[in-house]
C-alpha cells in the first residue's frame, strides 16, 4: 500500500506538498561587503524546519568551490556566487530572489 500524505491526503507519489513548500520560501540571495572589503554571498530567508541548512551549506560550498557557513537559516560564502547560488538553489527545486 503507497503512504498517504497528512498534508493533502494523497499518495505520496501524487503529493506535491513539498514541490509547494519549497516554492513558497521566500529566499533571498545577495552580497554583503565584510571587514577589509571582503565580498561575501548572502542566502537568507530558508527555513530551518523544511530545509537542512548544514547539508545545503555543504552543497553550496562544493558547486561554488568556496568557503563558507551555515546557521539558523542563513548561509554564508565567501565570494559572489549570487548567480551560481540561485541556479543551485532553482536546481533543486527552490525558487530564489536574487537582489
Ligand atoms: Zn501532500
Amino acid at each position: 500500500m503507497a503512504a498517504i500524505c497528512s498534508v493533502c491526503g494523497l499518495p505520496d507519489e501524487l503529493c506535491m506538498c513539498e514541490e509547494i513548500a519549497k516554492e513558497q520560501q521566500q529566499i533571498r540571495v545577495y552580497n554583503d561587503t565584510r571587514r577589509y572589503g571582503k565580498v561575501v554571498t548572502i542566502v537568507d530567508g530558508l527555513d530551518a524546519s523544511d530545509i537542512d541548512i548544514e547539508e545545503l551549506a555543504r552543497t553550496l560550498k562544493n558547486r561554488c568551490a568556496a568557503g563558507g557557513t551555515g546557521k539558523e537559516g542563513r548561509i554564508e560564502l565567501q565570494g559572489e556566487h549570487r548567480r551560481k547560488v540561485k541556479a543551485v538553489l532553482e536546481g533543486m527545486g527552490y525558487s530564489a530572489e536574487v537582489r
